[in-house]
């Protein structure tokens, strides 16, 4: 694909910062999206280029409207959309709030749908268009105290199916699912021990978010006839 243009939430830090700067290096064009504004800002002012950024809560529908606008309206058009933005609460089904399930749902699952909404009429009428979700490898192997973080990602993965089947040749579609990578994921667990574990296991064993970035890359490269559905990416220590 010659200079994709792509847009990518959740770019100010881990996984969607290292596909950013990947991207870049290969040439795409970036809309890059986030809440925190000013890290979009210094690694928009690092890579150089066509980059452009916009401060973007994914949980509100015209934030992310925007971010998708930004693109058409700078680069005149959009060939991939990276759902990327997650959040994790970690903890037992009985102990865990409403409210951090919201959160959970909000961001990883309402977060890709309004993305959907966003990115699906532009690909319509271009005939073309590449939906990337980053899910994860705890939908594929559920584990006591992600519980509902598994399932807003299995969500995802049904609505990614769902979704090749129901837009037809034009749209490709590839849910990404990491294992443990090293990224800031691990330092929003709220209890302190149980953030220590997630922090030292990830010393020990995680893999480093370019691991990802290059998954992106791989479907993002595929000629237009080959679809990459789903990516499974673990660190080699991972059980
Ligand atoms: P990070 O915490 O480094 O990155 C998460 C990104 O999501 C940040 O850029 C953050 O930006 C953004 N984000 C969170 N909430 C919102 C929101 N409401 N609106 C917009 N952006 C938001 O972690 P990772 O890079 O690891 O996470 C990226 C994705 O990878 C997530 O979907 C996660 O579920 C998935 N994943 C991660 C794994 C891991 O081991 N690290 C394993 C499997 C999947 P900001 O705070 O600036 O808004």
């Amino acid at each position: 694909m010659e200079s994709p243009v792509v847009v990518i939430t959740g770019a100010s830090s881990g996984i969607g910062e290292a596909t950013a700067r990947l991207l870049a290096g290969q040439g795409a064009r970036l809309v890059l999206g986030a809440r925190r504004a000013d890290r979009l800002d210094a690694l928009a002012a690092e890579l150089g280029g066509e980059v452009r950024t916009r401060a973007t809560d994914v949980r509100r529908r015209d934030d992310v409207a925007a971010l998708v606008d930004l693109a058409v309206s700078t680069f005149g058009r959009l060939d991939v959309f990276v759902a990327n933005a997650g959040v994790a609460h970690v903890g037992g089904l009985d102990t865990q709030t409403v409210e951090d399930w919201d959160e959970m749902i909000d961001v990883n699952l309402r977060g890709v749908l309004h993305g959907v909404a966003a990115a699906l009429p532009v690909f319509r009428a271009q005939s073309a268009g590449h939906l990337v979700a980053i899910v994860s490898t705890s939908g594929l192997r559920i584990v006591p105290d992600q519980v509902v973080y598994a399932a807003t990602k299995n969500a995802v993965r049904t609505l990614c199916e769902g979704l090749r089947q129901e837009a037809g040749p034009h749209l490709r579609v590839t849910a990404v699912s990491p294992g443990f990578t090293a990224t800031e994921f691990v330092d929003t667990v709220a209890d302190p021990a149980r953030r220590r574990e997630y922090q030292e296991r990830m010393a020990e064993i995680a893999m480093p978010p370019d691991a990802i970035a290059r998954a992106v890359a791989y479907a993002m490269a595929q000629p237009a006839g080959v679809d990459v559905g789903e990516i499974v990416v673990r660190p080699t220590a991972q059980n």
